[in-house]
């Protein structure tokens, strides 16, 4: 209860002077929605206004905007890292935010850093998989995006905390989101591996990540184990241990430099806590300086059924619970599975779960599906009744 008090006021820090009372009336955490949207420096000025009017009018408290995703665009100067264009995008929305009585984020991709400018600059700041192979030399999955800074690098921390510092420096900006902040697939979800075409029955060489220099002298000197010479590295304790420590140590570092400029810091997250470690190297419980995590409960791409939303609520909750974490937990959903005759449903698995509200991903699906924005209304009216 502290800890929601303590975001809300954070909040409420950050309402521009000149507001009207109306703004002070955000509904807590427990009632608030959210919803993930893109963003690009080429949207019209009606994209714009449709999008926030749309989501304003149907509820939504906040926009989680992607400023930076897997193909960032560059504007000026090509070898800047200064994100001008992530920089611009928020600047660009904020007005449409505030018209709306909309809270803003700004949505960033994290480890997977596709930037030229960055690959070009410092190549060895990325990740080696267990074949001796960096990500930026094989195209993982296919895709050209999956390329992945490596946490155990302090230079990757610096870089990232200059990327968010110059966002966060953006006045009427509520927070900064971090997004793709794991290591790449060791296993894809398990509803994604037939279209993927991938057989994944457990982590192979070539999709097990971090084998670079660093980390394996790092390892090294803790334990006298080179982990490229493990027979099963999935098996050994430690060497898994290590990577989940080095990710949350870069996560919980880039949200005290969010904290530091007054902002909110979330982060998008694997779908369960027990989920994410093996698929991702992703220990999200232990993320620490954070208000709040979003696990993507997308349930269809991992097989569950349904009422999985609630099982992986409750599971995340109780493994912050657990880690002594006082973030909150908000599930996310993906609009492609919750029809617009069932979102009470799945918002219920959510709340009863004990989710702190609910993010819907995204606001582009839901415009693109015939009366969900009329079905989301009137859910979101009887949500926020009850
Ligand atoms: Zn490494």
């Amino acid at each position: 209860m502290l800890k929601m008090f303590a975001v809300s006021f954070a909040l409420l820090a950050f309402i521009p002077q000149g507001c009207t009372a109306k703004k002070e009336l955000k509904p807590d955490l427990s009632k608030k929605v959210w919803a993930w949207m893109s963003g690009k420096t080429t949207m019209t000025e009606q994209e714009w206004e449709s999008m926030f009017g749309k989501a304003s009018e149907a509820g939504i408290d906040a926009i989680i905007l992607e400023c930076h995703g897997g193909y960032p665009e560059v504007l000026g100067d090509s070898t800047s890292f200064r994100d001008s264009a992530a920089i611009k995008i928020i600047e660009i929305a904020l007005p449409y935010a505030q018209k709306h009585n909309i809270e803003l984020h700004a949505w960033i991709w994290t480890t997977n850093r596709t930037e030229k400018s960055l690959r070009n600059a410092h190549p060895e700041w990325y990740q080696v998989n267990a074949q001796g192979e960096s990500c930026l030399d094989i195209k993982l999955y296919n895709r050209e995006h999956y390329r992945w800074l490596c946490p155990s690098r302090p230079e990757a921390l610096e870089y990232m905390k200059e990327r968010i510092a110059e966002l966060a420096s953006i006045e009427g900006l509520a927070g900064i989101h971090l997004d793709f902040i794991r290591y790449p697939d060791a296993i894809l979800p398990y509803g994604l591996h037939e279209s993927r075409g991938v057989l994944q029955d457990k982590v192979y060489p070539l999709w097990d990540f971090c084998y670079c220099e660093v980390c394996r002298s790092n390892f090294k000197t803790q334990t006298g184990i080179d982990p490229v010479e493990l027979e099963d590295p999935t098996s050994n304790n430690e060497w898994m241990q290590y990577r989940w420590d080095v990710l949350s140590s870069f996560a919980s570092e880039l949200c005290k430099e969010i904290k530091a400029h007054g902002k909110v810091a979330t982060a998008a997250v694997f779908a369960s806590p027990e989920e994410s470690k093996k698929l991702v190297r992703q220990d999200w419980a232990n993320f620490r300086n954070i208000d709040i995590l979003f696990p993507m409960i997308y349930h269809k791409f991992y097989n569950w059924e349904d009422p999985m939303v609630e099982t992986a609520t409750r599971e995340g909750v109780e493994a912050l619970k657990a880690a002594g974490n006082p973030a909150a937990l908000c599930s996310g959903l993906f609009v492609g599975h919750v029809p617009k005759d069932r979102i009470p449903e799945f918002f219920g698995y959510a709340k009863n779960g004990g989710s702190q509200g609910v993010c819907l991903f995204s606001l582009e699906g839901i415009n693109r599906n015939e009366g969900y924005w009329e079905a989301l209304g009137s859910a979101i009216t009887e949500f926020k009744r009850l």
